[in-house]
């Protein structure tokens, strides 16, 4: 295949696997069609940092060292961005989520960067989000946001405009602007793109809006996205995620997804008819948990619905639909993306032609939300993928679970008695690797204070 002239990569931010594949049909007929789909994918990392930085390295966490802890993207390795400059793409990252950018350096490479809620018009709101910024100040702000990750996402008063309203729509407006700008002065283009409409609080309109009905509800409503928010779960003795708040989250996270969606699958469309010879990627960088192993939100999981993530590709000219079981990792969407751009062909493999190289690790390190997480969930984990069972090491011991049910994860053993890698169906060869990931994640475990 030829190399593409624009390479489009879009992240649904936090979109559950569930949230958008039973629909996908009726949302993006024209991607549903054109392309390779992963129905086994797992996303290394649970949070934007970490994923993030394995996709744009191919690295695992335990190699990046992008943690909960660390908080920050080394410069030790080539990042994706910086390796398509070398050979001649220009990249553009547009993007709604703090985290992405200089905050974590997760912008390394990239020839240029657009926070959207900076260089996107207001809707004569700057009222409101003055109030906001002068209630933002941090005494106010770490009583309502009691765990909020970190104090340097939440710097930029301006960001937090993306807790309030939509910027899909912008994003790809945006996207369509410098596409034709670039294509006019004759560039190749790697363009990212993340929208914070299917993270948290899931924008199911243009504006915030609390969806059920009556008062009391949209109490409820409110409270159990200040529980998620916080990862109250972490830091309440005996918190119980209600069953039915859950799924009402899955619900607006469902209709967030729609919106976007929808909007992706015209500009995907729109792109093609611009350059026939482009490839469009639309993914998610983690899920969210939504009751889940008593779960709440991400950060520190290595659950189904935190890990199990949409990955869709079209590459250039693809106009047939291609499904794959296997499961794979998001990381590997480093080397097919240097592999279709013609980069080291010999080391660099495409996860479309052989989906059984990739190693679906999921990693996930212990939160500390201010020094209150319970003894119980401070704990790193290790996990994998193999046929329709997840194998997860935490705390000295395996456990299995049954991807095709929620919450049905039970104790193996400890290490040493049992070993999953070794009775894996995967063949010697991956065996051995997978041997080598596991103990490289044991050393460096060793290096994350547990207080
Ligand atoms: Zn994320």
């Amino acid at each position: 295949m030829q190399e593409p002239q624009i390479i489009a990569m879009i992240v649904a931010d936090a979109c559950r696997y569930d949230s958008m594949y039973p629909h996908i049909k009726k949302w993006m007929p024209y991607l549903y069609n054109n392309s390779t789909h992963f129905l086994q994918a797992r996303s290394p990392g649970c949070w934007t940092l970490p994923s993030h930085a394995s996709m744009f390295s191919g690295l695992l966490p335990h190699d990046h060292g992008a943690t909960t802890q660390t908080r920050t993207v080394p410069d030790s390795f080539p990042t994706l961005a910086g390796l398509l400059k070398e050979k001649g793409y220009y990249s553009v990252m547009i993007t709604a989520n703090v985290a992405t950018t200089d905050v974590f350096g997760l912008n390394r490479g990239f020839d240029e960067m657009h926070k959207i809620w900076r260089e996107s018009p207001n809707n004569g709101d700057e009222w409101f989000y003055g109030i906001v910024g002068f209630l933002w100040r941090p005494r106010f702000r770490n009583r309502v946001f009691k765990s909020f990750i970190d104090r340097k996402l939440s710097e930029d008063v301006e960001g937090l405009r993306v807790f309030f309203r939509s910027y899909g729509k912008e994003l790809l407006k945006m996207a369509r602007k410098r596409v034709s700008d670039l294509l006019n002065q004759g560039k190749k283009i790697f363009l990212y793109i993340n929208t914070y409409d299917t993270h948290f609080p899931y924008h199911t309109n243009e504006q915030f809006r609390l969806k059920s009905k009556g008062f009391k509800n949209k109490i409820g409503e409110f409270l159990t996205l200040m529980d998620i928010i916080n990862n109250r779960h972490l830091t309440v003795e005996n918190y119980r995620a209600d069953p039915g708040w859950m799924q009402f989250m899955k619900l607006r996270q469902r209709q967030a997804v729609r919106r976007f969606s929808i909007h992706v699958d015209k500009f995907a469309r729109w792109l093609r008819k611009r350059v026939p010879e482009s490839t469009i990627i639309y993914c998610s960088d983690h899920g969210e948990q939504f009751g889940e192993e008593n779960g709440l939100y991400h950060f520190s999981n290595v659950t189904e619905g935190g890990n199990r993530v949409p990955l869709i590709w079209s590459r250039a000219g693809q106009n047939h639909k291609i499904t794959i079981e296997y499961p794979v990792s998001l990381r590997n969407i480093y080397n097919s993306i240097l592999c279709e751009a013609g980069i080291d062909n010999r080391k660099n493999w495409h996860l479309t032609e052989s989906p059984e190289k990739s190693l679906s690790v999921i990693e996930a390190y212990w939160y500390n939300a201010h020094g209150k997480t319970k003894e119980k969930y401070k704990r790193n984990q290790f996990a994998f993928v193999d046929e329709k069972k997840k194998y997860v090491f935490r705390n000295g011991s395996w456990f299995i679970v049954d991807i095709d049910k929620d919450d049905s994860i039970t104790e193996l053993g400890t290490a040493g008695v049992v070993n999953p890698i070794e009775e894996s169906s995967l063949s010697s060869e991956r065996k051995k690797e997978l041997e080598l990931e596991f103990n490289k994640f044991l050393q460096f475990e060793k290096e994350i204070p547990l207080s």
